[in-house]
């Protein structure tokens, strides 16, 4: 009776796993066809300064799913990594981003504005990364200062001498860097000092709670000091009440994201809501000047 049951479990756990397998294959293969068939879409989310006027966006990639509908980049990136599918989705964002810029420089109310691009580990450590920047940014003709790197700390320890070379190459470009999630990691400060970073990107899960927990607080304010010290600019991402911004921009904080300044959209609403945003910080220029 009990062998009969362990070789039913076992059945069982069989038919889950060859199940797991099945499902696993199929989203490699249609991750493989999401170039070619124009699945990808970026979203782009609003960053601001102190007075909430625009500084830039953050481009987020989506899938539109035919079935399952659209994706979040949790859902399918981890498999694109093992896969190596990042390589091709990855240079395929990096295309986009660019031509966006391309656009927003064509315009006067948009052609300043900074768009960081989340680039992976794997698409980091290709021989042939820099290159690929450089050909990406001559070929749509945008000002390289105006595309920051978003990297993030676990993937430039890998190994610190080669990160540090290819990022002074990319820095010769004239790209802008962000330390994306930080304080997730285990940055040394010894080695955080020699990357050549332009930001530190404080990461939302400190953002979250800074309203209630007094060590999240101590954090924040720890990270904001540190940036200082070290000439980096900060940004706090996860952004979503007033009371945060406030207490951010106490600390020291000079730019933000989060929801309570825009979630992710595409790029025709972007340009759309830049508006309302701008509208919104020339009301509060207004009221300080009647102050
Ligand atoms: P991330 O780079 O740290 O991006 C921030 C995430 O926080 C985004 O999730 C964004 O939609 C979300 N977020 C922004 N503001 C708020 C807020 O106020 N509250 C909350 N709760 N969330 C907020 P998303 O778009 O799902 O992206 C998740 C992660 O996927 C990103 O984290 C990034 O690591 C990765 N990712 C996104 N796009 C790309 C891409 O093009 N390439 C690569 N390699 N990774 C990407
Ligand atoms: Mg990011
Ligand atoms: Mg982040
Ligand atoms: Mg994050």
């Amino acid at each position: 009776q009990a062998k009969k049951a362990s070789r039913n479990t076992l059945r069982f756990f069989d038919q889950q796993m060859q199940d797991a397998v099945t499902a696993r294959v199929a989203l490699e293969d249609e991750l493989r066809k999401a170039i070619q068939r124009k699945q990808f879409r970026l979203l782009y989310q609003i960053q601001v300064d102190r007075l909430v006027r625009p500084l830039g966006a953050e481009a987020l990639i989506r899938w539109q799913h035919p079935e399952r509908g659209l994706m979040s980049p949790d859902q399918f990136i981890t498999v694109a990594e093992e896969t190596d599918l990042i390589l091709p989705i990855g240079q395929w964002v990096l295309d986009t981003a660019c031509a966006q810029l391309k656009t927003w420089q064509q315009d006067a109310c948009t052609r300043n504005l900074v768009l960081a691009v989340n680039v992976s580990a794997k698409q980091f450590r290709q021989a042939d990364f820099v290159a690929r920047v450089q050909a990406t940014v001559q070929h749509h003709a945008i000002d390289p200062a105006l595309l920051k790197l978003e990297l993030t700390e676990s993937m430039l320890l890998e190994n610190i001498e080669d990160t540090i070379s290819t990022m002074n190459a990319l820095k010769e470009i004239g790209v802008q860097f962000s330390l994306d999630d930080f304080g997730t990691g285990y940055s040394s400060l010894q080695y955080l000092k020699r990357l050549p970073l332009d930001q530190i990107k404080i990461d939302q899960s400190f953002v979250r709670d800074i309203t209630s927990d007094s060590s999240d607080r101590e954090i924040v304010g720890t990270i904001i000091a540190m940036a200082q010290n070290l000439y980096l600019g900060v940004i706090a991402e996860g952004v979503e009440t007033e009371e945060q911004r406030q207490f951010l921009v106490g600390k020291g904080c000079e730019q933000f994201q989060g929801y309570l300044f825009g979630k992710p959209v595409p790029a025709e609403q972007f340009a759309a809501e830049l508006i309302t945003v701008v509208d919104a910080s020339l009301d509060q220029e207004d009221a300080k000047e009647r102050l």
